[in-house]
């Protein structure tokens, strides 16, 4: 298939083609790093319908954008989202339609998400003891989790990764065993520094911060590791196990910066289109969508729009308070 023409290009030259879309901002799990223990969601009238969610990925095929990942919130509690998934799988320009969760229902729809068009599924995985899954998660049973990472793998997606983010005292000394983990079922992982979005209550972020640097010093005992050139125009930058086809990934937000790459932009469940995952530079889509019902070419303008207002990069401090004060779960990690 031809190359796409781009349309969605920044001020900085960047082309935009791939969109992350949170399809919810709730979760049937509370993981300490990213929500608060008792939230309060969106009500559902401002949270755009899954038709609405659907024919804005129209749009952003038509735009040129060739990658989608369907995150949250946790995406697979939302009612019906499996008919989401059969829409945009079944959009021509989309190659790449992926999916973040926590894989607490993956038992349930592993094999239909394949068979709707999902090429790859990352899950999220920070523990393997069943009560520090518990306490990071705040309610989470790792057991569950397990069953669903055994039926992705068992679907056949082209690929199924772990994220793990490792904080200090909480799981740090499991990066080992988490990579093993990996290695045994010949998946990838990626390690995620935290990131200060939202006010979570639980821990100091600048304590707990645990950098790529310090979990690759770790790993280099126990494991060869090779540098690769491999990139996805995102944070991640990935190692090779020598011996092994499992790539280990470092989502570096604090040490490494990433934006002068940036390919992506993100949609909040209420419809917001964020230009970058560390500043509050947006666009309203949910407007463009409800005032033009049978008119993409309006909510096509207002995407177009929106690429000049996108920034150079985030400044995220670890020591002074978060100045991004959405959680991840509505910004759509
Ligand atoms: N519920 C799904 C899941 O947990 O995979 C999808 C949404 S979740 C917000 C997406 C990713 O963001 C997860 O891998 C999670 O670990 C990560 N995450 C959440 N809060 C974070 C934070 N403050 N810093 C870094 N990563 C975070
Ligand atoms: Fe839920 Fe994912 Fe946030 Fe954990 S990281 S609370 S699973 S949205």
């Amino acid at each position: 298939m031809p190359e796409p023409t781009p349309q969605l290009i920044d001020r900085f030259g960047r082309h935009i083609n791939y969109v992350r879309l949170s399809v919810t901002d709730r979760c049937d799990l509370r993981c300490v790093y990213c929500m608060a223990e008792d939230m309060t969601f969106l009500p559902r009238a401002q949270v755009l319908t899954l038709e609405e969610i659907a024919r804005l990925g129209r749009c952003l095929s038509e735009l040129g954008v060739t990658k989608l990942r369907v995150t949250g919130g946790e995406p697979l509690v939302r009612r019906n989202v499996l008919w989401l998934f059969e829409q945009l799988g079944a959009l021509p320009g989309i190659r790449d339609l992926t999916l973040t969760t926590n894989g607490t229902q993956l038992p349930k729809y592993a094999q239909a998400l394949k068979a709707a068009g999902v090429t790859r599924i990352n899950i999220s995985l920070d523990s393997l003891r069943p009560d520090r899954f518990r306490a990071i998660t705040r309610k989470g049973e790792l057991k569950q989790v397990q069953a669903g990472i055994d039926a992705a793998l068992a679907a056949g997606f082209a690929r199924v990764k772990l994220n793990s983010v490792i904080l200090r005292h909480r799981n740090d000394d499991e990066v080992c065993d988490l990579v093993r983990f990996a290695l045994a079922r010949g998946m990838d992982l990626s390690f995620i520094e935290e990131m200060p979005l939202g006010q979570i209550g639980d821990h100091d972020r600048a304590e707990a911060y645990y950098s790529s640097d310090e979990i690759r010093r770790d790993l280099s005992q126990h494991f060869e590791l090779i540098p690769t050139t491999e990139t996805t125009g995102g944070p991640s930058r990935y190692w090779r196990v020598a011996g092994h086809e499992t790539k280990i990934g470092f989502i570096s937000p604090h040490s490494h910066n990433f934006c002068a790459d940036c390919n992506r932009v993100r949609v909040t469940a209420e419809g917001r289109l964020l230009l970058c995952l560390g500043q509050e530079h947006s666009a309203d889509l949910r407007r463009a969508l409800r005032a033009n019902p049978s008119d993409d070419e309006r909510v096509k303008q207002a995407i177009r729009d929106a690429m000049a207002i996108k920034p150079r990069g985030h400044d995220f401090d670890l020591t002074e308070q978060p100045i991004i004060f959405r959680h991840m779960n509505a910004t759509g990690g």
